[in-house]
């Protein structure tokens, strides 16, 4: 487990997603890159439900009302 991301901003406004989850992102961009698909971008949203920012990977929520199963899996990618 390495925790050196690259990931430097700083901000306690924001949800950030769990390292597991960045990591998996990371290694499914691996593969999709490989298959000449786009990579899944992390970006910065607003919560649909509680309007609350945080880290996406193409979720709408922030997973306050959808099942942690879900959200931790990033299943939610659009
Ligand atoms: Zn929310």
């Amino acid at each position: 487990m390495t925790q050196e991301m690259g990931h430097e901003f700083q901000s306690n406004k924001i949800k950030r997603l769990p390292p597991s989850v960045v990591k998996d992102i990371e290694l499914k961009n691996h593969a999709r890159r490989l298959a000449n698909l786009s990579a899944i971008k992390i970006v910065v949203r607003t919560c649909i439900s509680c309007g609350v920012q945080f880290e996406s990977a193409g979720n709408r929520t922030c997973g306050c009302n959808t099942r942690s199963a879900g959200f931790i899996a990033g299943r939610e990618i659009i």
